[in-house]
């Protein structure tokens, strides 16, 4: 296990290090430096930031939606 600061957040504690699995490890989930919460699985983790920054850009250009 490495442990890394993502650009996610724990669903449970709101922390923002997760464990990253290593390549030998069998389980390759990602889950919270602080409580151990399950994330995503290490295979799912790009496409998770991907959505979250994705989901970001559609929040932040909502304002001109909202008025329309
Ligand atoms: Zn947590």
């Amino acid at each position: 296990m490495i442990r890394v600061t993502l650009d996610l957040t724990c669903s449970i504690c709101d922390h923002d290090q997760f464990h990253l699995p290593v390549r030998a490890d069998e389980r390759q989930q990602v889950r919270c430096a602080n409580c151990a919460a399950f994330k995503c699985y290490s295979a799912d983790l790009e496409n998770a930031m991907i959505s979250l920054a994705r989901d970001r850009r559609r929040r932040s250009g909502q304002h001109r939606a909202d008025a329309a």
